[in-house]
């Protein structure tokens, strides 16, 4: 099961879905484990005169007759607030507290699909004593003397610049894992060095 899946799994099963609710100021009680009928906001105008919308704690979703849709808590808060499905998870988990969820020994195959073959290319240059941020030092040092001593055109300077400010988002953001990025930092370095080398011999 990938790492995403926990994540969404746990929210099911440990954040109520009428407290989720009724901390957006739905007129349901939070604390209440029945059905509740309730008015929803998001559909037509947002007003909602004959309650439409109906929540079912035992399966952690609300229905609502107007939208004809069903929500759990991800997708309520992603129709909310406008987000994807990662920045949702992220935003519930910080909302109610829940301890960042450790990575498993299978999320490093599973998170990106090329990330194997990717591995083997650059197996040579992986410290397994090292963490991604020192990876990302690392990276950076060798970054900023290609700009600083201009190595190489200033386009191929800034598109690596561009890769590695991208692959640090990812990370940040988890939809890719640290193991990944150090592959992904690891081509960084390595198409850097290769093309110092290409240029040097031009
Ligand atoms: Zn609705």
């Amino acid at each position: 099961m990938s790492r995403a899946r926990r994540r969404a799994d746990r929210i099911r099963a440990e954040i109520p879905i009428q407290r989720v609710l009724s901390d957006y100021g739905y007129e349901v009680d939070g604390g209440y484990d029945g059905e509740q009928q309730f008015s929803c906001d998001l559909h037509g105008d947002g007003v909602d005169i004959k309650p439409s919308a109906r929540v079912y704690p035992d399966s952690g979703s609300w229905y609502c007759f107007s939208c004809d849709a069903t929500r759990d808590a991800i997708q309520t808060v992603r129709d909310k607030e406008g987000i994807e499905f990662f920045p949702a998870l992220r935003k519930i988990e910080e909302r109610y507290r829940l301890p960042t969820m450790p990575f498993e020994e299978g999320d490093y195959d599973t998170t990106k699909g090329a990330a194997h073959g990717a591995s083997k290319e650059v197996a040579g240059l992986l410290d397994p004593s090292k963490t991604f941020e020192d990876d990302q030092k690392r990276a950076h040092t060798l970054l900023d003397g290609v700009t600083v001593d201009k190595d190489l055109p200033m386009l191929d300077t800034l598109k690596l610049w561009e890769a590695f400010d991208k692959i640090c988002f990812v990370v940040r953001k988890e939809t890719l894992s640290e193991a990944n990025g150090r592959i992904a930092l690891a081509k960084i370095r390595k198409r850097t060095i290769e093309k110092i080398k290409e240029s040097a011999r031009e």
